[in-house]
């Protein structure tokens, strides 16, 4: 079951998987493939701008996306997500950067990263008013780049205790079949929760849940986390999935602050 604060919902435009936990302060959420302008097979959303699809079409659905977000499509900072553990403040400068997590205390940008099948974190912080978006396929997430941006924020006084995250749409456990070299590189006291061992050293492993669960040992509370149901695979009618095939496109996980109200 989705988490109550998340509801695939149009406000304007576009349906979008929103996280509405802080939905006065924040604007986040991950967008489906819906209601874009790209044609097959990288219809019709398509956010990712390295994937073949004809430029064009990407730049039109950047700017249908802006119109859902009711901001300039010069607002959005992105990067190149290369699978690792790069965390940058995000700063208009830094577009194209390698960098596979984004973090803002300003209200002028969109944080955004793209994803087919890996996980999206997005966080929160109330008090400090701001905002993460992470990229955690599994090389990111058993790199613990989630622990690594609640760690940056440390530094700046802000206790993991009092962050929130979504964990967005990703891989199902069902879908997500591995082989032994990933299996070796889970936390062993986390391996009985998700990984399901099927024949000739082939795993099923829950990205989602391991997602969760290295949270949760980084001091986070349980109740501060939101999780969906959604899978990439399973829910190909809204998302993008590179396992359902390697030409696709990718759906954006975003977050906005809103100017910090009362
Ligand atoms: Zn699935």
């Amino acid at each position: 079951m989705n988490s109550d604060n998340i509801t695939l919902q149009t406000k304007h435009t576009l349906p979008i998987l929103y996280w509405d936990r802080f939905s006065d302060r924040l604007s986040a959420g991950v967008t489906t493939r819906q209601k874009g302008s790209s044609a097959r097979p990288y219809d019709s959303l398509n956010l990712g701008t390295h994937v073949g699809d004809a430029s064009t079409a990407v730049t039109k659905n950047y700017q249908i996306l802006a119109e859902e977000l009711q901001c300039n499509v010069n607002d959005f900072v992105t990067t190149k997500q290369v699978h690792e553990t790069t965390i940058m403040q995000a700063d208009k400068m830094i577009n194209d950067e390698e960098a596979d997590g984004l973090w803002t205390d300003k209200h002028d940008s969109v944080i955004g990263m793209v994803f087919a099948d890996c996980i999206p974190l997005v966080f929160y912080a109330p008090e400090a008013h701001r905002a993460a978006v992470l990229h955690a396929g599994w090389r990111g997430t058993v790199a613990g780049i989630g622990s690594k941006l609640l760690e940056r924020w440390a530094q700046d006084d802000v206790s993991q205790t009092e962050v929130y995250a979504f964990i967005g749409p990703g891989i199902c456990r069902s879908c997500y079949q591995v082989n032994e070299d990933v299996v070796a590189q889970v936390p062993k006291a986390l391996r009985r929760q998700t990984v399901t061992s099927l024949e000739n050293d082939q795993y099923l492993l829950d990205l989602p849940t391991l997602n969760k669960e290295l949270l949760v040992e980084a001091g986070m509370r349980k109740d501060h986390i939101d999780t969906t149901t959604y899978c990439t695979k399973c829910d190909s009618e809204f998302f993008f999935s590179y396992r359902g095939s390697q030409r696709t496109g990718r759906h954006m996980a975003f977050a906005k602050l809103c100017t910090k109200g009362g």
